[in-house]
């Protein structure tokens, strides 16, 4: 079997003229850069308010492990799959960050023939994007310190600066250091550290903003420490925002590359899924909604976690309402959340994967619980045996769902023609998507909810200061934000050993932050970390130009 970019290199890409036509993009409208990757410009985009909106299919997952479930290879997969029907369909995903990329070896444009391309671009510098926000986070910080430096006139409590710098790279080193030493020309000492640049609040604006009126609202209101008194000082009391947005102008404007198979593909924006809410920027899937009929969307990690805060935050922000979810399990996935070790998956094991299924149906539940109607894709693994397919799908008809299989991975759009036809159908039936709690509920109430109703929690834990801070972002104003939850992702516990479908479980509160510019209350459950490392032998090692100039050892 070939590389996943062998099989990229093996297809030659169209000219973005092209691919652009196929969604009536004028080549005007297209800003290039290079011949296989274009901007859309914010004009044209402009231009598109009042047109109806196509339908928004969103991939989604069951709890993930480390056997992997594929939900950007089949996002690709059946937007391939839609085009192949004759629909006008186009795909829309994040962008991929460069840290992840030099530690553990594997890119983010899906699998197989199943690809986004360019591949090596996407998964690299692609188009400048996250060096812009990596940018505009830092302007910031340099102007908080330089504000410190020239007299501190905001009162600006030098131990509560919260805003850290950034960098798009996995480096330890950096996560806790003090700047400013070097004696009184260099400022005032203090503790900070830096984060991953998909985890910077500029990421999320960003994401979130419909234009660059609304990211400078954003970005203004971005808490960047507080006083003595406890009182916030923002982005806009530093008077940074104006500067930001001109580093952000042409990162603003979304990303336009295509699949193997030629399907028009936005790559837009990358915000955590944890810290954040972790899909693709809302400009994006907005553009993509008026010039496609069928636009297929992922969330990160599983469904409670990426479907919850794409329905909660994203669609709740955006007024959007999809059409259908498309949850994605793997035989083996399922194996493992039955109780097999990774070590064991070859062997066939109907027994684990029905057990694994308790997992499959409650994600089934919950997503059926905003309103929007499921169907399983059952992404094909060599190793999948006949006998544990048809647990998935009698799992699925108890459930009152269908399960398709799929083989993207190995055949590209036309492992998926069945998938598609049946997206294609919940299209056209009913859906009264809701999000799970109104804006008014109180924020431990929402907590509270998303706690019980989606991880079948028995209590929420927290202490008498997480309550207090809660009341206090509610006497502040911020009481009708939604809740960015942060937790494993690998269990709907916030403990990542408890595969399956844990009930009664106490979910326990370690901190809460406000990202005011995003717009979220982020609840963090357990350890969170916002600058990973890189491993014993990190996949750099190995990373290198053969002669002819070709990337080797990165995917
Ligand atoms: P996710 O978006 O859920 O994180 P990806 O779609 O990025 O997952 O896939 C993760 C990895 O698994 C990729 O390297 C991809 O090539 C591989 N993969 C996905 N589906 C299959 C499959 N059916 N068979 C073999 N490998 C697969
Ligand atoms: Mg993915």
């Amino acid at each position: 079997m070939p590389t996943d970019i062998e099989i990229a290199r093996a297809v030659p890409l169209r000219p973005m003229p092209e691919i652009a036509a196929k969604l009536e993009i004028p080549e005007d409208a297209l800003i290039p850069y290079g011949c296989d990757k274009a901007k859309i410009d914010a004009a044209f985009i402009a231009g598109l308010n009042g047109r109806e909106n196509g339908h928004l299919i969103l991939v989604t997952a069951i709890s993930p492990t480390p056997a992997g479930e594929g939900k950007t290879t089949t996002t690709v997969g059946l937007g391939d799959g839609l085009s192949r029907l004759g629909k006008r369909a186009a795909i829309c995903i994040r962008e991929a960050s460069l840290g992840p990329n030099f530690g553990m070896k594997g890119g983010a444009a899906g699998g197989g023939h199943a690809q986004i391309v360019p591949m090596e671009a996407m998964n690299l510098h692609f188009t400048g994007d996250f060096h812009a926000i990596t940018s505009a986070h830092n302007l910031l910080a340099a102007m908080i310190d330089n504000h410190i430096y020239w007299g501190n006139s905001l009162e600006i409590d030098e131990r509560r600066v919260t805003w850290k710098r950034v960098v798009d790279m996995n480096d330890r080193a950096l996560r806790d250091i003090v700047v400013s030493l070097g004696g009184v020309k260099n400022g005032f000492p203090r503790q900070s550290g830096f984060d991953i640049t998909v985890a910077s609040e500029v990421m999320a604006c960003l994401c979130l903003s419909r234009d660059l009126t609304e990211l400078e609202d954003r970005l203004s209101r971005i808490i960047v420490a507080y006083r003595r008194d406890r009182s916030p000082v923002t982005c806009a009391d530093i008077g940074a925002q104006g500067a930001m947005v001109v580093l952000l102008k042409d990162a603003l404007q979304p990303n336009l590359v295509q699949t193997l198979e030629g399907t028009p593909a936005f790559v837009h924006g990358g915000p955590f899924a944890n810290i954040a809410h972790g899909c693709n920027s809302v400009i994006a899937t907005q553009t993509a909604l008026k010039l496609a009929d069928y636009v297929v969307t992922e969330a990160g990690f599983g469904a409670d976690l990426g479907a919850e805060k794409f329905f909660d935050i994203k669609c709740r922000k955006a007024g959007l309402a999809p059409s259908a979810a498309v949850l994605v399990a793997t035989v083996r996935a399922l194996k493992m959340n039955g109780g097999v070790a990774k070590s064991d998956l070859g062997a066939e094991n109907v027994a684990a994967v029905q057990k694994g299924c308790a997992n499959l149906d409650r994600h089934i539940a919950n997503t059926k619980a905003f309103g929007v109607p499921v169907v399983v894709a059952i992404n094909h693994f060599t190793t999948d045996t006949e006998a544990e397919i048809e647990a998935i799908r009698q799992a699925a008809r108890a459930q009152g769902v269908e399960a398709v299989l799929c083989t993207h991975w190995a055949e590209g759009g036309a492992g998926t023609l069945e998938l598609a036809q049946k997206v294609a159908n919940l299209c056209e039936g009913p859906s009264s998507f809701a999000p799970l709690y109104p804006d008014e509920m109180g924020l431990f109430d929402k907590i509270d909810t998303i706690a019980r109703r989606i991880y079948h929690a028995g209590e929420v834990i927290a202490d008498k200061t997480i309550r207090a801070q809660l009341r206090e972002y509610e006497a502040a104003g911020y009481g009708d934000l939604p809740i960015c939850m942060a937790k494993t992702q690998y269990s709907f516990s916030s403990d990542p050993q408890l595969l399956g479908a844990p009930e009664g479980h106490t979910l326990p509160i370690r901190e809460v932050r406000l990202s005011a510019g995003a717009g979220f209350v982020v609840v963090i459950c357990g350890e969170i970390m916002t600058m990973p490392g890189l491993p014993r032998h990190p996949a750099a090692e190995k990373i290198g130009l053969d002669g002819d100039g070709q990337i080797t050892g990165l995917f």
